[in-house]
């Protein structure tokens, strides 16, 4: 896929603000987007805004080593945007999100740190894999980086514990669908609390694996 222009990047990451937005999958000014460009900058959305709101011309674009060049001042989660592209060479995008169901996964007590949500469905498998879950840390802790950090290298998606996923991807389009696909497991794993359900098995995650890598 050939790389797209920073005009096309700033209409992409609004439009799919608005549309997650749109979706009640964030509130408020919580949520943020971020595309990598071609030359090592990056767009990312700024501090205080909806995500329903955002202005193409607004957005915060940074240089290589992260510092503003122009527009407002960037979301003050960047710093979890920073350490997934530094340990993801091939991520084009992040999305973070406080979407409901996410959160109260990430609340719950009984959950494995290691790996949060069993293999309900085939999509998850393929566009999430192994969720692992990042220890709290209160808003802005850079502490919180940290503990990111070692686990971006095997993982595009992490959940922070009592906060919200944070999803790499390739393209915008690949993190935004990504994060909305662990969001609805999060949501299918709370409807299924107390029944009894049939995961997939080893067997059938290990098939989707080799396949679909
Ligand atoms: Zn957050």
């Amino acid at each position: 896929m050939p790389p797209i222009t920073e005009s096309v990047a700033r209409e992409a990451i609004c439009r799919l603000g608005a549309s997650i937005f749109s979706r009640g999958l964030t509130f408020g000014s919580s949520g943020n987007i971020s595309h990598r460009l071609e030359d090592g900058s990056s767009l990312m959305t700024p501090t205080n805004v909806s995500l329903g709101e955002l202005d193409p011309a607004r957005l915060s674009k940074l240089d290589a080593e992260g510092r503003l060049v122009s527009g407002d001042p960037p979301t003050k989660e960047g710093f979890l945007h920073r350490v997934m592209y530094e340990g993801r060479p091939d991520a084009g995008a992040v999305v973070h999100l406080h979407s409901t169901h996410s959160v109260a996964v990430s609340c719950l007590a009984e959950i494995d740190p290691a790996d949060v949500l069993p293999p309900i469905t085939a999509y998850y498998v393929m566009r999430i894999g192994r969720l692992p879950l990042v220890p709290y840390f209160p808003p802005g802790d850079t502490r919180l980086a940290e503990a990111v950090r070692p686990l971006v290298g095997k993982h595009h998606a992490v959940l922070l514990a009592n906060h919200g996923p944070v999803v790499a991807g390739t393209s915008l389009s690949a993190a935004a669908g990504a994060i909305e696909e662990l969001e609805e497991t999060a949501r299918l794993f709370l409807l299924l609390q107390g029944h009894q359900v049939r995961h997939l098995t080893p067997e059938q995650v290990d098939e989707l694996r080799a396949r679909f890598g």
